[in-house]
């Protein structure tokens, strides 16, 4: 198109033939031909070319349509109120931490009509996006008034400009944190549990707490952390799930916690880690907080851990040398079908999962007590291992001794990798 000038200026009448245009839609028809520039002043240049033109030829029709008008068609005036978009966004924003921002556009109805239009007659191989120029140009007046970069990809916040409602909505990228937790008691759910019964509004079976449990890990660490980044919620994401009767000791299972709509960016994680160990009494300990990336949530769900557990059993009329035999037997491939108590939430296959090694760690029979050490594959139902489930995971300890055997106390002492 470029040496084409004739069919250049052909193209920039017949955008001016539609209505009284202002220079930023004007010249935004040809933000494609030369970058460098704004559209305001591109579109201002073409305006002054044609005058010349109109001028040399007299031409009172162009004359009228080259005029600068007071209210554009295309835009309805709305780079006029760019400033006011600007500080509209920045009240929104009011005192909330960030580094870098976008602004998004959703455009109005008529403006959407009025450009497509437009593009009818001048078709859209030069053009720019009414809302990008909008979107680029608030922006900038942002960032010269704050000092705080625009950011394409990962921006902390996104202010959303609503043309028709006249308002700023804000999309606040949730920070992450990572860490490590132990679970010292038995009886806390990893997460929030709702009520099955009233699915959290409320009700008789629940005691009107929506919950299935009063506490939860989850929800003892986030109290801390939802005060020190002023946020509104947040998400917990575990590397698996113990038991909710299971301990988890030695040094914690690792977990990202997501913080929603953070008002606060900047956390001191050493100091967030003693407060949520406080706040958490003896019951839940952090350790290794430190920033994580939304990215490293699923990486952390996909990770297969081994993991190694400490089953107590009773072991009254079981010989000590039996027992030991016994674990040789089920330190091997086991074939594991869905157990029956997690079936309403799973669904019914057969896994393989690995027992890599077994320990008889303590026996004593005057206490009724055994306790077995087991290093399996991530996604070993370790309670069946031992009752064998009715038949369902094989072999099973129950099922190499030929007698009942059940889990009492099942701790959770290692997550590797
Ligand atoms: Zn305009
Ligand atoms: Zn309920």
């Amino acid at each position: 198109m470029s040496g084409d000038n004739p069919a250049l200026l052909e193209l920039a009448r017949a955008v001016l033939s539609e209505g009284l245009i202002c220079d930023h839609c004007l010249g935004r028809q040809f933000a494609k031909l030369s970058t460098g520039t704004t559209n305001r002043e591109r579109g201002a240049a073409i305006r002054l070319v044609l005058a010349m033109i109109a001028d040399m030829g007299d031409d009172e029709l162009l004359k009228s349509e080259i005029t600068l008008p007071k209210r554009c068609w295309v835009c309805n005036g709305m780079f006029e109120e760019l400033d006011s978009w600007a500080s509209r966004a920045l009240d929104r924003l009011g005192n909330l931490e960030y580094m870098t921002f976008l602004v998004g556009t959703r455009m109005s109805g008529l403006l959407s009509e009025n450009e497509e239009l437009l593009w009818e007659t001048t078709g859209t191989d030069y053009a720019e996006p009414l809302k990008s120029e909008t979107n680029r140009e608030v922006g900038k007046l942002m960032a010269s008034v704050t000092g705080k970069e625009v950011d394409f990809t990962e921006p902390d916040v996104v202010c959303l400009l609503d043309i028709s409602h006249e308002t700023v909505s804000l999309q606040i990228r949730s920070l992450y944190i990572y860490g490590r937790y132990q679970k010292l008691v038995r009886g806390i759910p990893q997460t929030r549990w709702y009520c099955r019964e009233c699915r959290g509004a409320g009700c008789e079976r629940c005691n009107f707490t929506g919950k299935m449990y009063p506490e939860s890990v989850d929800e003892l660490i986030s109290v801390k952390v939802i005060e020190a980044a002023d946020a509104a919620d947040t998400t917990f994401h575990g590397a698996g799930r113990e038991d909710i009767d299971a301990r988890m000791l030695g040094d914690g299972r690792p977990f990202i916690l997501e913080v929603n709509d953070p008002k606060k960016r900047e956390i001191d994680l050493k100091m967030l880690e003693t407060e949520i160990n406080e706040y958490c009494g003896e019951k839940v300990i952090v350790t290794n907080l430190r920033s994580a990336e939304h990215r490293m949530v699923k990486e952390l769900k996909a990770a297969a851990h081994d993991k190694v557990y400490l089953a107590t059993i009773p072991c009254a009329g079981v010989n000590r040398d039996t027992l030991a035999w016994a674990l040789k037997d089920i330190t091997c491939e086991i074939s594991q079908r869905t157990p029956v108590r997690v079936l309403h939430r799973r669904s019914d296959l057969t896994r393989m999962r690995r027992v890599h090694s077994t320990l008889l760690e303590s026996f004593s029979e005057s206490d009724d007590s055994a306790v077995i050490r087991i290093e399996c594959e991530a996604g070993l139902y370790v309670k069946e291992l031992i009752s064998g489930d009715g038949g369902r995971t094989a072999p099973s300890l129950a099922g190499v001794l030929g007698v009942d055997v059940a889990v009492t106390a099942l701790d959770v002492v290692a997550v590797k990798g």
